[in-house]
């Protein structure tokens, strides 16, 4: 893998990850934006920190692909995030970021803990094709595309502030996806959220992901090789759930052979295109790549977990007043089924 490293000015970069060595033909792109309101206030009734960013109501909305900030620039018309001609991956620090590194005045409020929400915000375009999706791409790119994640988590954690990094995608307008260029993003925050945190230590202490990957019943796998697998988990708690695992447990990419990682990048396309099939409409969903948080190396299991946000055809999965209040999630597809109904589905 090949990285050039471009200096877009006020503390942002541009990461351009290709195959093979590429020559990038430079032009001028958009101007960055001053960081600046970010921050966290403590909800002392819930224990946790909630982030407050202003500067996100002007970001860019579901703009025409002429207008695609994400698109490689073409001399003379609309100015874009990626000011070269051509690319394969770009990572760039997000414009509109929710964290800053950049240090600011945070005026105290009386009563409320609050302070800079520190950390960085990065897009990651997986391709300069406006029109492809994930499961659009080959086997190389996703592959690709994994140990961009898995260097990014490397390279945001080199800064000791950084304790977790969350890649993520938000696909579908339905979830409110603000851009339809194919990207994810990348949150590198100063602290663990609870539920990650929690996450990790039942990771750490009852091994739960790897124990799933090696034993998980026949009835809840959806697909497997050699190297990776790819199932619903018994707890499910999104219709269609999808978890995508190597045999091996890793902390990520640098620990797997390309052999192991096609195999992953195979089961997420092929998982994806399932979701899609399932009731014959792209299905719109989240998903998560899950790193080890600071602290918990060497005893994690690698997983990217698909949370699908349709139970039916027309029907999304509103996260309504008992998930939204309690955090409980209830589900009208039992796991068991979910797989069969994924495992039946044929794919090219
Ligand atoms: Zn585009």
């Amino acid at each position: 893998m090949f990285c050039k490293v471009i200096d877009r000015g006020k503390s942002r970069k541009l990461y351009l990850y290709s195959l093979s060595k590429k020559n990038y033909k430079k032009i001028k792109g958009l101007d960055s934006v001053d960081q600046k309101g970010q921050h966290m206030r403590w909800n002392s009734l819930r224990d946790e920190w909630v982030f407050y960013s202003p500067l996100r109501q002007s970001r860019t909305f579901l703009p025409s692909e002429n207008n695609c900030p994400l698109c490689a620039s073409v001399k003379g018309k609309t100015l874009t995030d990626i000011p070269v001609t051509d690319y394969e991956i770009a990572v760039f620090d997000n414009r509109f970021s929710a964290l800053s590194i950049v240090s600011q005045n945070i005026t105290k409020i009386e009563g409320i803990l609050n302070e800079q929400s520190y950390g960085r915000c990065e897009v990651v375009s997986y391709t300069s094709d406006h029109n492809a999706s994930l499961k659009t791409l080959s086997i190389e790119q996703v592959s690709l595309l994994m140990k961009v994640w898995s260097e990014r988590y490397m390279h945001l954690m080199q800064d000791k502030n950084i304790k977790y990094v969350l890649p993520f995608e938000n696909k579908g307008e339905e979830i409110g996806v603000t851009l339809e260029h194919p990207h994810g993003q990348i949150y590198a925050m100063s602290m663990i959220p609870e539920i990650i945190n929690r996450q990790a230590i039942n990771q750490k202490e009852k091994n739960i992901v790897n124990n799933l990957v090696k034993s998980v019943s026949e009835e809840l796998e959806i697909s497997k090789d050699d190297n990776a697998i790819s199932f619903v988990p018994p707890f499910a708690r999104y219709p269609y759930e999808i978890w995508i695992a190597p045999f091996k447990k890793v902390d990520c990419m640098n620990q797997l052979s390309g052999r192991e990682i096609d195999s992953i990048a195979n089961q997420l396309i092929s998982s994806i295109k399932r979701l899609d099939t399932l009731f014959d409409n792209p299905m719109p969903y989240t998903m998560a790549v899950h790193f080890p948080p600071r602290g918990f190396e060497g005893n994690f299991h690698y997983y990217i977990a698909l949370q699908p946000m349709k139970r039916d055809k027309n029907k999304l999965k509103f996260l309504a007043g008992i998930e939204q209040i309690s955090g409980l999630m209830l589900s009208d597809i039992v796991p068991e089924v979910a797989a069969l109904d994924l495992k039946s589905i044929k794919i090219d």
